[in-house]
């Protein structure tokens, strides 16, 4: 039952106000289970130390805009199970405070690499475990390598025509680079929280798409092979950082000329009253970045697509004819449950049905 509730609630957590409690979550969470459902969502914004999450809307949308990039070798297959992709896009942020390792492969805190760090640093893991130490690339976040990780995964998946693992490994695959391509998931500064300026990640990367992506070209052309798939993670993260000064100078801006009775307003979201940016305030600043969340959110498609089809193409281009009829069986679908239940279970900390 509490399980039950608890899914419930993560389900809820939409639009950027869930939080990234990282390591100290646990004894917070026996006691307080109910506040951190509704505590976040009341304000807006995280709490301090925890870091949101692209709204879980821009990631399935993301994956599924990427589905229609493919060749008919692979749209076939992907298009049948679109809504599988579509759906566990956000898995990756659904585990993160439950599976150890997870909540690193997020993001990338560049200030802690000095400057020029998206250009300097080792393309490539074992380079920068060697360098830093994986303690250090941990603790700073390591998504370009997890993207590079997971098309290897996923390359070999394709080679094994392994059909569950495809899915699953194209869904984390497609929640990486979408991530990677977030300004604010390449700072430490990644809420403004360092700048005054609280609640912004949700505001940029759920809030802004959730009122104008109805207006976004959803063609971003065929699915291109990446000779070099390092590069194009890296080149990733140096575009999304070079986005972040906009991002947060013309909030900063905006918030000077707009008192914060008109900058927030409060709104009623499944009976939960939340405070957050109005809609005057979204429309001024989403004009003045001039497309950028629009741009950030179609590179993030093509990009995926891109990784999908590179990985096939590596794997030697299987024939995923045998594949077509492919279908979760009861005890994948029992075994995947089992795992979503675990992640939960781990991260709250509390009995199962059958331990009451
Ligand atoms: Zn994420």
């Amino acid at each position: 039952m509490i399980l039950q509730k608890i899914q419930k609630c993560l389900n809820q957590i939409k639009f950027g106000i869930s939080t990234d409690f990282r390591f100290k979550i646990r004894p917070f969470f026996r006691k307080k289970l109910l506040i951190f459902c509704l505590v976040p969502q009341i304000l807006g914004a995280s709490p301090a130390n925890t870091r949101p999450m692209w709204g879980f809307w821009a990631h399935q949308r993301i994956n599924r805009l990427a589905i229609f990039t493919l060749p008919p070798e692979l749209l076939v297959f992907f298009k049948k199970h679109a809504d599988y992709l579509t759906d566990n896009a956000v898995n990756p942020d659904k585990r993160r405070y439950a599976v150890v390792g997870e909540a690193p492969r997020h993001y990338i805190d560049l200030e802690n690499y000095g400057d020029s760090a998206a250009y300097k640093l080792p393309l490539y893991w074992n380079e920068a475990v060697q360098k830093y130490g994986q303690d250090t690339l941990a603790m700073h976040g390591v998504v370009p390598w997890a993207i590079q990780q997971y098309k290897s995964m996923l390359t070999e998946a394709f080679r094994q025509k392994n059909a569950r693992r495809i899915l699953r490994l194209s869904a984390d695959l497609g929640h990486y680079i979408a991530d990677a391509n977030v300004p604010l998931h390449t700072t430490r500064n990644y809420n403004g929280q360092l700048t005054n300026q609280q609640g912004i990640h949700a505001f940029w990367e759920s809030r802004l798409p959730e009122l104008f992506a109805q207006d976004y070209d959803g063609f971003v052309g065929a699915a291109t092979y990446e000779p070099k798939v390092a590069r194009r993670a890296w080149q990733a993260i140096q575009q999304a950082n070079a986005a972040l000064d906009s991002v947060l100078r013309f909030e900063r801006e905006l918030s000077e000329r707009m008192p914060p009775n008109q900058k927030y307003v409060l709104e009623d979201r499944n009976g939960v009253i939340m405070k957050t940016y109005s809609r005057e305030f979204a429309q001024r600043y989403h004009q003045m970045l001039a497309q950028q969340v629009e741009r950030q959110f179609r590179t993030s498609a093509k990009m995926v697509g891109d990784f999908w089809f590179t990985c096939w193409v590596d794997a030697g281009q299987p024939d995923l004819g045998a594949l077509a009829n492919f279908a979760l069986t009861d005890t994948d679908k029992n075994e995947e449950d089992t795992e979503k239940r675990s992640w939960l279970k781990r991260l709250f900390n509390v009995r199962s049905e059958g331990e009451n």
